[in-house]
């Protein structure tokens, strides 16, 4: 069997949680297991091993968990992108709308230096709002985001698309159908 094949056997599929009609893809039994932790990060090693960016930003909560391996795995700095309220230094902030509300992210405005091509990373890519709003960030402190870089895509929330005609390429592993 393929890597692909066995982290996406490895993610644990959550029907209505935590709402009705969502089904969640829960990637802690990827992480638990040590030789799928260790499959699942060398994807993104090897992807990125020779494009080198400059910096690893990873999105507010899963993307820390993967993007902070990963960037110490390539030898570069990990910066987060905070749900609003957790960063203590100056921040920039952005926010996207939800399928109920809103939500706004944001990141240290000494995370990045214009002209850095940064990686953004996140475990999932669903409706595509969340990563957007992360390349804004990124872009309103005058780097560039190379690529966005995802465990699972969800073709049907139509985040790809979404990404794409922004102008953000993306790399992800797995994708399940269904929301
Ligand atoms: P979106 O902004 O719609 O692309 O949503 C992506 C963010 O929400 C990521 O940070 C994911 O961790 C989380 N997320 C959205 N939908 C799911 C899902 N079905 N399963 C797991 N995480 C999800």
């Amino acid at each position: 069997m393929d890597e692909r094949q066995l982290i996406r056997n490895a993610i644990r599929t959550v029907p209505d949680w935590p709402a009705p009609g969502v089904q969640f893809r829960d990637i802690t039994p990827l992480l638990a297991n040590p030789k799928m932790f260790r499959v699942l990060i060398d994807q993104f090693v090897h992807r990125y091993f020779d494009a080198r960016p400059d910096v690893v930003a990873g999105i507010d909560a899963r993307g820390f968990i993967i993007g902070s391996v990963l960037a110490y795995e390539l030898n570069l700095g990990f910066v987060p992108i905070r749900k609003k309220g957790k960063l203590p230094f100056s921040t920039v902030e952005e926010s996207y709308e939800l399928e109920y509300g809103s939500a706004t992210v944001e990141i240290h405005t000494d995370a990045v230096k214009p002209g850095d091509a940064v990686l953004l990373i996140d475990d999932l890519i669903a409706t595509g709002g969340t990563m957007l709003a992360g390349k804004r960030l990124l872009e309103k402190l005058g780097a560039r985001v190379i690529e966005g870089a995802a465990i699972v895509e969800l073709p049907e929330l139509g985040g790809a698309p979404l990404l794409r005609a922004a102008g953000l390429e993306l790399f992800t592993l797995v994708s399940f159908e269904g929301h």
